[in-house]
């Protein structure tokens, strides 16, 4: 029997064992990938040790269980009934996965299924570990199996490790969209400065936002940002006066078109209410951050203003697609992200330093093969 090597983790905050597991043959529509990246966001900490008690309808997959959201790789095998995907091909897989066969899942809103799961990371409620025992690889792993309609083809000027940063691109991708933001309109992101933030400019200025004003804690960051496009982009210091002024004084008193929230869990609402006053009338907000709390917001302002909030879970392989023509045009450039590569053995000591060196443009892949 073929062997792989995985890392599973066999109780909630233990660590992740390093283990021989047999290896997958892929099922008729699926594909077996040979993982050469996957991300390790910074809340993959706080779904291996916090999840049960942070968010008790957000079920993890049975232990013991192979983590790791965000895996690219290369096409190793083909099932039977695959035509369009060939061993080879250079993918990231998109790990949205639905039930497949209810009203929303046969619209292609896989994100709507109620049994909506993230491969390799958390469910969002009871049919999630149907999805689990369907597909049990996270990108912790020499190879997983996904279903060939998860699959983005990536272009030969992405590399596995950028292409490892595709959740957090994609979802800001999604906002940018819902938020209408484009040429000719300015975008607010809430924290820029983060992993998701930063993902939100180097996509904002891909899809030709014309002004993009960030805001963020960090000076130094801040000052990076903004130097990935100096005349595009102005960026603004938390904590001394409301986002909302300096968002007037920038736009000649009208407010901004859009305003895209990134702030991290644990934010407080008030720091997003803070950013949502510098809306236009008819400005549209989008979130994808974490914060957690409650707002207390106005509606009778967001009637009066004409203002929309809107809520965005993660994105479709069609817009994981699109971002990679954009890397492929050139429009989307990654070269900012600085790859931290850990090899597979390395990942208990990655994670619990993870913590300390949450800046955007830090990107952390574990290599399987290393
Ligand atoms: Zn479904």
């Amino acid at each position: 029997m073929k062997t792989m090597l995985a890392a599973r983790m066999h109780e909630i905050g233990g660590p992740l064992l390093l283990e021989q597991i047999p290896m997958p043959e892929p099922r008729p529509t699926d594909v077996l990938v040979a993982v050469r990246a996957c991300g390790v966001v910074p809340n993959l900490k706080n779904v291996l040790t916090k999840w049960p008690e942070w968010f008790p309808h957000l079920p993890l997959p049975k232990l013991p269980a192979i983590f790791g959201l965000d895996p690219a790789g290369v096409v190793a095998e083909v099932g039977s009934q695959v035509q369009s995907i060939r061993s080879g091909d250079r993918v990231y897989v998109n790990p949205a996965r639905g039930c497949g066969s209810c009203r929303a899942c046969r619209s292609g809103e896989i994100v709507n299924c109620r049994g909506f799961t993230f491969q390799g990371y958390f469910g969002r409620g009871p049919l999630s570990q149907g999805v689990f025992d369907a597909y049990p690889y996270g990108g912790l792993s020499e190879y997983i199996t996904a279903p060939q309609s998860a699959l983005v083809k990536l272009p030969d000027n992405v590399s596995f490790e950028a292409a490892a940063r595709f959740g957090y691109l994609g979802t800001a991708y999604a906002a940018i969209r819902k938020a209408g933001a484009g040429p000719g309109r300015s975008l607010l992101i809430n924290g820029i400065g983060g992993t998701l933030g930063l993902c939100a400019a180097l996509v904002g200025l891909a899809t030709g936002v014309t002004k993009i004003f960030g805001t963020g804690r960090n000076k130094v960051l801040l000052d990076r940002v903004k130097a990935l496009a100096p005349a595009r982009i102005e960026v603004f210091s938390v904590g001394k006066r409301p986002v909302q002024d300096w968002a007037m004084e920038m736009t000649d008193n009208e407010g901004v078109d859009a305003v895209i929230d990134t702030l991290p869990p644990g934010a407080p609402a008030s720091a997003m209410l803070d950013a949502l006053r510098a809306l236009r009338r008819g400005g549209r907000a989008v979130d994808v951050g974490g914060v957690a709390e409650t707002l207390p917001l106005n509606v009778h302002w967001m009637m009066g203003m004409n203002i929309q909030l809107i809520g965005s879970c993660w994105f479709t392989t069609g817009e994981g697609q699109e971002m990679a023509e954009m890397a492929r045009a050139g429009t989307l450039d990654l070269s900012v992200l600085e790859h931290r590569r850990i090899a597979l053995r390395e990942v208990n000591n990655a994670l619990s330093s993870l913590q300390d060196a949450n800046r955007g443009f830090n990107n952390f892949v574990v290599i399987p093969s290393r």
